[in-house]
């Protein structure tokens, strides 16, 4: 027998009893006359001990000969721990040896396996096996464990049924490039990994599998990110004659479930916002609602006093941080400043004011970086309008309205992170509505769908769509929806189109001819003409989700085998080539043309 308990699960009640515990050598102490292992499973860590007085010789020259991550089998009595560890569980006994069995060696480890190591990230994914091994990384993957786990029971509970779609597939435009897999037996063909299975899952309805779901792997060949993989997973669901409302309330039920289950949480029901709104007032269409700092748009009282670059400006708007006055000194604004210069965010400057605190500085009520071109009476309608008191710091962007709104949005979000207003902890969801069906590309002069080609306009949309100009078309609505939690996207989808005619017709808008609709898609639309059903659904980022409910920004650290930034599998050392045979078998020839 290799254990009568874990590692984790001795407490002062087991004291007198003899025990066998396995697990791995994490830390030796040798005082000399006495030695100390931390001994460390899964389940936690207890600490062994042997002393001249009470061990034999031989088992104490054992204990010493032990290096890190030794594997070994440990048997003693539970005794009471003289200076109590309250850190750990297990911390008020410790074992006091009487056998040791050495169940296998181990090399140095090339980083500390505790709470904190000090590898860096390559080589904890080269050596995955031994990063998993700590603390942190185990608990996180139990948490997405557990998520997957009451997501399977909450939505089973409801009625889905959980269905598996094939990996070989045929591109699934979604946005992103798709990666592609040789066909052997088809020479020069390929198969696609699916972006996500949006059109099985609708086809699925079409078959009457109504109230489907899967975690599913999703495979999109994207430049990195720390909050992207090429590999991810997806909790994705389809419903059959269903409204927006039905999905809403759906997954919002998934989501509090979850919060519930798994973190103890209740959850209020979740505010709604159209698009349009979130835009004009966070500048986002993901906006984090744990805390205010909206826009206040001030083109009016701006515009008209001789200050050409708000005068010239679409859109003159601003944020007031409370109580920030005193703490931004110059320097931090002029930081401040050349950080919204930077190309990522390309502000070309940052106007700010301070209503100073005491109302007798004899730099008058307002400090500000207009006053040349502002009076005080004049400084106080910004005030007014964006409700600053004595003590605030007001910000004030302009320009052209989009890219104005989404450099001040960089700024709030900036402001939220400097002030603390991100507490950790906090959870704030809110759905976002009402996108835009079709987003405009000058550049190329077409379309793009703003979520996926299967998405239906809002119903009172659905005939501009049909017959509407230009300008109509772009401010066609989708019924499409996000979750949103903390300011981050953890789930979307929409309400399709389920009708022949107008898949067809968006189709043509985003660019492809009848032909090409035809040869991608032509199993949906044939589909569609075989009583195709109402339907909808909505996906939700599984990693993402459980690195936001443990209030973490890598997904990487909820992703057993992540990929590094390049896209590689640092551990088996993947993407790698292929040996003349097999690449002659896929009637395959590479060749590498020079990087430009
Ligand atoms: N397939 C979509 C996505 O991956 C989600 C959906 O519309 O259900 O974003």
């Amino acid at each position: 027998m290799y254990r009568t308990h874990n590692c984790g699960e001795l407490r002062p009640s087991h004291i007198g009893q003899q025990v066998t515990l396995s697990g791995w050598v994490q830390t030796i102490r040798d005082k000399g006359f006495m030695a100390w292992v931390d001994l460390r499973d899964r389940y936690g860590v207890t600490q062994l001990l042997v002393n001249e007085e009470k061990s034999s010789p031989e088992l104490l020259e054992k204990v010493r000969s032990l290096g890190r991550e030794f594997v070994v089998k440990a048997t003693g009595e539970v005794i009471e721990r003289i200076s109590k560890n309250d850190k750990i569980p297990t911390g008020d006994i410790e074992i006091m040896l009487t056998d040791l069995e050495i169940l296998n060696a181990s090399k140095t480890p090339p980083f500390t396996i505790e709470d904190e190591s000090d590898g860096g990230d390559e080589l904890r994914m080269k050596y995955r096996y031994l990063d998993i091994r700590r603390s942190p990384v185990q608990q996180n993957l139990i948490f997405r464990s557990q998520v997957a786990i009451e997501t399977r029971k909450h939505l089973s509970g409801v009625g889905f049924i959980e269905i598996e779609t094939p990996n070989l597939i045929k591109s699934t435009p979604e946005g992103a490039r798709d990666f592609v897999v040789p066909s052997r037996m088809n020479p020069g063909q390929f198969y696609a990994l699916p972006q996500s299975p949006q059109t099985f899952k609708q086809i699925l309805m079409v078959a009457g599998m109504d109230k489907y779901f899967q975690i599913v792997k999703c495979f999109r060949d994207e430049d990195l990110r720390a909050d992207r993989q090429p590999e991810f997973t997806q909790i994705d669901c389809e419903m059959a004659f269903v409204t927006r409302e039905d999905i809403l309330n759906t997954f919002e039920g998934l989501t509090k479930h979850l919060f519930k289950s798994v973190l103890g949480l209740e959850m209020a029901d979740f505010p709604r916002m159209s698009y349009d709104e979130a835009m004009t007032r966070y500048g986002s269409d993901k906006p984090d609602i744990r805390f205010g700092m909206e826009f206040c748009e001030l083109n009016d009282i701006a515009q008209g006093h001789g200050f050409s670059v708000f005068d010239s400006a679409e859109l003159v708007v601003g944020i007031c941080a409370e109580g920030q006055a005193e703490s931004f000194s110059n320097k931090d604004i002029k930081d401040l400043t050349e950080w919204m210069q930077r190309p990522q965010i390309g502000a070309k400057g940052l106007v700010w004011i301070k209503y100073n605190s005491d109302p007798n500085d004899e730099m008058g009520r307002f400090r500000s970086s207009v006053s040349k071109f502002y009076s005080e009476d004049q400084l106080q309608t910004f005030a007014d309008k964006m409700g600053a008191k004595p003590g605030d710091l007001m910000f004030v962007l302009s320009g052209e309205a989009e890219k104005t709104r989404k450099q001040l949005n960089e700024l709030r979000l900036e402001m939220g992170r400097r002030m603390g207003l991100m507490k950790p902890g906090e959870f704030k969801p809110l759905w976002v509505v009402n996108f835009p069906l079709l987003e405009w590309d000058e550049e190329s002069q077409r379309f793009f769908a703003m979520h996926h080609p299967f998405t239906a306009p809002l119903p009172e949309d659905a005939e501009k769509m049909m017959s509407g100009d230009h300008e109509t078309l772009k401010n066609l609505r989708a019924n499409a929806y996000d979750l949103v939690l903390n300011g981050v996207e953890i789930g979307g989808g929409s309400i399709r189109i389920h009708d022949r005619a107008l898949q067809e017709k968006n189709f043509q808008l985003l660019g492809f001819t009848p032909e090409q609709a035809e040869n991608q898609f032509g199993f949906l639309l044939g589909a569609f003409e075989y009583g195709a059903p109402p339907h909808g659904g909505i996906a939700f980022g599984l990693d993402r989700l459980c690195a936001v409910m443990r209030g973490q920004t890598s997904i990487r650290d909820f992703i057993a085998f992540p990929k590094n930034n390049m896209g590689r599998d640092m551990m088996i050392d993947a993407p790698d080539g292929l040996d003349e045979a097999q690449l002659k078998e896929l009637n395959l020839k590479v060749e590498i043309a020079a990087k430009s």
